[in-house]
């Protein structure tokens, strides 16, 4: 155990409450990153609610098994943070091709924004990607990003709701497929 991971899990109760600054707690992320050793000890710290561990001890197979669902759960949070952004750029890209000839990649376009609105709200993107459709629709009008006069703006939100919705229920039919398998 090198220098850097006695201090690391000094401070990994400290990291856990919240109690230490922007800096240390970056500091402790980026080494947690590459050292298997400390991050282990950190899934300790949170399954024994925060009581010390016995260094050195072996690791068990179950805590083996701990740094795994950690970096699942990492996994999870870089795939929303990435099905954001696809969103996002999707809406943008859709609009953007609305007063052209690419207009019609839009069904194709909005049945993927669904998918990946559904990975992130589940079903409440019936609701919440209308509304961040409308919302980007209305700037790329008033901004003049696309040549549409404003009442078009909810005609074409309209449209791109319904192939939104089709997306939103293909990634649902699929996960409930998927569930049932298992
Ligand atoms: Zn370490």
């Amino acid at each position: 155990m090198n220098n850097e991971c006695k201090i690391v899990m000094d401070l990994l109760p400290l990291y856990l409450e919240s109690m230490v600054s922007k800096e240390t707690s970056e500091f402790i992320e980026a080494h947690l990153e590459k050292c298997p050793e400390c991050k282990a000890e950190l899934s300790v710290f949170k399954e024994d609610d925060f009581t010390p561990v016995i260094k050195d001890e072996k690791v068990t197979d179950a805590q083996k098994g701990k740094p795994f669902k950690k970096i699942m759960k990492k996994m999870n949070l870089q795939m929303h943070s990435i099905s954001y952004l696809l969103i996002i750029f999707f809406i943008f890209f859709g609009f953007l091709s609305m007063d052209n000839e690419n207009v019609f990649y839009n069904s194709i376009i909005m049945p993927v924004v669904g998918v990946f609105g559904y990975i992130i709200f589940r079903f409440s993107a019936f609701y919440k990607l209308p509304v961040l459709l409308l919302l980007i629709n209305f700037l790329a009008s008033q901004f003049g990003w696309v040549d549409i006069e404003f009442s078009g703006v909810f005609f074409w939100t309209a449209i791109f709701t319904i192939f939104v919705f089709i997306g939103i229920l293909i990634a649902g039919l699929i996960e409930f497929a998927l569930r049932k398998e298992k």
